[in-house]
C-alpha cells in the first residue's frame, strides 16, 4: 500500500480562493478586514514568514500592515504599538511575530492583545474559548488548518482514535482541544503524548489519526503506525545534506517514505501542514472583521 498525500499546497490555495471570495463580499458592504504583523528585530527566517503573510493578505484583497522594530524596542514601546492596534478601527486582527528579543517578555505582550484581534488564537482567553467550544474563539493556525486538511479530504474524525506527540501550546495542546470538541473536524478520543510518554511507539500504533508535532526529524519510523492509519506531519527540520543545493534539506518528523508505505493519508514535508498556517490565519482575520463588524 502506499498513502494517498495530503496536499497542503492545493487544500490551501482552495481555502484562500473561498476566503478572498467572502472578503470581497465584506469590502462591498464596507468592511475591510485588515491584519497587521509586527516583527521585531532581523531574524531571517522570521523576515520570510511575515513578508509572506503580507503578500497573501493583499492577495487576499485585505488591508495588511507590516510594522518592523528594531532589535533594541524596549518591552514599553512594543506595548504601546499593541495599544495602538488594539484601538486601530482599520485593523481587525494582528500579531506580534515570534521569537522575540530576550529583553522582552513575551507572556505580557501577549496578555495585552486584545483577545478580539488575537488572530492567534494564543491568548488564554482564546485558548479557554476554544476548549470550552465556543465558535468565536480564534484557533492557531497550524491546529487549525491540519483539522482543515482533514475536513476537506473527507477523513472521518468523529470516533476515531487520535494520538497527538508533541504537547505545545501552539500545536499539540490546541490540537487536542480542537480534536476533541462536538463539531465536525472533532469528536475524536484524543491521547496526547509528550517527551515523558511510557513506550510511546505503543502508543502512536493505537492512533487511527496521528498527528506529530515535536521537531526532531524522522522520530516516526514504520513501525510505530498502524498499518491503514491517517499520519500528519507538523514537524519542520533542516538536516544536513551535503549533496544539497543549499548544503541541508527540509524533513518532517516522520520518515516520510517507509511511513508512507503503511499509511492510509500521509502529508509530505514540505508540501503539506506548513501550506496551511497562512491560510488559516487569514480566515482568522475574516472571523475577525465579520465579528467586530456584525456583518
Ligand atoms: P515545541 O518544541 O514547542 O514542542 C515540542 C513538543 O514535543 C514538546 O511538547 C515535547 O514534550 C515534545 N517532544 C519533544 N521530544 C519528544 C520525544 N522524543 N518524544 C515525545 N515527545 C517529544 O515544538 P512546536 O512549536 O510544537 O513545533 C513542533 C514542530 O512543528 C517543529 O518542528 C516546528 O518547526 C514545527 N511547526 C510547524 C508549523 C507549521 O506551520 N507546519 C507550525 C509550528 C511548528
Amino acid at each position: 500500500m502506499s498513502g494517498r498525500l495530503l496536499d497542503g499546497t492545493a487544500i490551501a490555495s482552495a481555502i484562500r480562493a473561498d476566503v478572498a471570495r467572502d472578503v470581497a463580499g465584506l469590502v462591498s458592504s464596507g468592511v475591510t478586514p485588515g491584519l497587521a504583523v509586527v516583527i521585531v528585530g532581523d531574524d531571517p527566517a522570521s523576515q520570510v514568514y511575515v513578508a509572506s503573510k503580507g503578500k497573501a493578505c493583499l492577495e487576499a484583497g485585505m488591508h495588511s500592515e507590516t510594522i518592523r522594530l528594531p532589535a533594541t524596542t524596549t518591552e514599553a514601546e512594543l506595548l504601546a504599538q499593541v495599544d495602538r492596534l488594539n484601538a486601530d478601527p482599520k485593523i481587525h486582527g494582528f500579531l506580534v511575530q515570534l521569537p522575540l528579543p530576550k529583553h522582552i517578555n513575551s507572556e505580557r505582550i501577549l496578555l495585552r492583545i486584545d483577545p478580539a484581534k488575537d488572530v492567534d488564537g494564543f491568548h488564554p482567553m482564546n485558548v479557554g474559548r476554544l476548549s470550552v467550544g465556543d465558535s468565536t474563539a480564534f484557533r492557531p493556525a497550524t491546529p487549525f488548518g491540519v483539522q482543515q486538511m482533514l475536513l476537506r479530504s473527507g477523513i472521518e474524525t468523529k470516533g476515531a482514535h487520535a494520538v497527538i506527540i508533541g504537547r505545545s501550546n501552539i500545536v499539540g495542546k490546541p490540537m487536542a482541544s480542537l480534536l476533541v470538541q462536538d463539531t465536525p473536524g472533532g469528536n475524536a478520543t484524543v491521547t496526547i503524548c509528550h517527551s515523558r510518554s511510557r513506550d510511546l511507539p505503543a502508543l502512536a500504533r493505537m492512533a487511527d489519526i496521528l498527528v506529530v508535532a515535536i521537531g526532531r526529524p524522522e522520530f516516526v519510523t514504520r513501525e510505530m503506525v498502524r498499518p491503514g492509519a491517517v499520519v500528519v506531519d507538523v514537524g519542520i527540520n533542516r538536516v544536513v545534506d551535503p549533496a544539497a543545493a543549499k548544503g541541508y534539506r527540509i524533513v518532517g518528523d516522520v520518515a516520510f517514505a517507509p511511513v508512507r508505505e503503511v499509511a492510509s493519508w500521509i502529508t509530505p514535508v514540505p508540501g503539506g501542514v506548513g501550506k496551511m498556517t497562512i491560510a488559516m490565519l487569514l480566515m482568522n482575520t475574516l472571523q475577525a472583521a465579520r465579528q467586530q463588524s456584525g456583518r
